[in-house]
């Protein structure tokens, strides 16, 4: 199992200088991988940025979540074929970095929809996604939908709806993405949805409800590890958290980070780190009770 951090802890910007940045304090606070935000993929020089991660001996995902201009999940064929288009360019950039995983919000948009999703715009998604993963699968790069909540997506807000997705998309690489602070809003618990996901979990975001530091929320990490222990849960890990202290002006306006929960994202990293690993320590441990 890999530990990993998201990018946005230490920078907002991810050119090749900012990325490097966020390579180093990742593996300075201890991580095993490093997930890089690729809202705009043609600004990263993936050379430079490959030597310096090798160098570190992380493993490398990428995460987006698409635009309305983007959104798969249009009924116009023109915007899902756009985001067709951008996903493409994504795991061109991923391949050339060495990345295993492409993860997030890549179904539809990243915002609050002010209606239901239709079934046209739907079906448009989940053929798209099943495409992109079929492609991913060549490349050697597994691809996650991350279920989000109602005010960022209107189509998987849910485990359960997850897996209904991924089961129809039908690509054995395509798998659901759970992210503990989407769950704190959405789900009934913080077990169950694990035991839903199943063999299909390939990916886990750990967040705290106000996404700050890690036990000082309200997200109930005992039971979600568990969870994690109960289904042999072997898949990346990875801490993410948002403050305006470090701002990327797209992803924490549209996140809705307008407050300061930490200034600090080197202590904030090395936190989440041992507090990850003490969590699984924690549950291994139950196989001998
Ligand atoms: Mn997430």
């Amino acid at each position: 199992m890999q530990i990993g951090c998201h990018g946005s802890v230490f920078t907002g910007s991810f050119d090749t200088e900012g990325t490097r940045l966020a390579v180093e304090r990742t593996a300075a606070a201890g991580f095993d991988l490093i997930e890089i935000p690729l809202l705009d993929p043609d600004l990263l020089d993936t050379a430079s940025v490959r030597a310096l991660v090798e160098e570190t001996g992380l493993g490398v995902t990428a995460s987006l979540g698409l635009s309305a201009e983007t959104d798969l999940s249009s009924e116009d064929p023109e915007v899902v074929a756009a985001g067709g288009r951008l996903l493409g360019r994504c795991l061109e950039v991923l391949t050339e970095l060495g990345g295993t995983h492409l993860v997030g919000v890549i179904y539809c948009a990243m915002r609050k929809y002010l209606e239901p999703a239709t079934a046209l715009g739907r079906q448009h998604s989940v053929d798209a996604v099943g495409r992109l993963a079929e492609r991913a699968a060549g490349l050697g790069i597994r691809v996650g939908v991350e279920v989000v909540n109602r005010y960022e997506s209107n189509l998987l807000n849910t485990s359960r709806q997850a897996v209904a997705y991924v089961e129809e998309a039908a690509s054995d690489n395509l798998c659901v993405h759970l992210d503990t602070y989407h769950m704190n809003i959405e789900e009934p618990d913080l077990f169950t949805p694990v035991l839903t996901a199943g063999e299909r979990l390939g990916y886990v975001h750990i967040g705290e409800s106000h996404r700050g530091y890690l036990g000082s929320g309200t997200v109930d990490f005992d039971a979600f590890f568990r969870a994690l222990a109960g289904i042999g849960y072997d898949g990346p890990v990875v801490f993410e958290s948002f403050s305006s202290a470090v701002v990327h002006p797209d992803l924490s306006n549209t996140l809705g980070i307008w407050r300061n929960l930490w200034s600090d994202g080197d202590d904030l990293a090395a936190h989440a780190n041992s507090y990850i690993r003490g969590q699984l320590r924690s549950v291994a441990s139950i196989d001998q009770h």
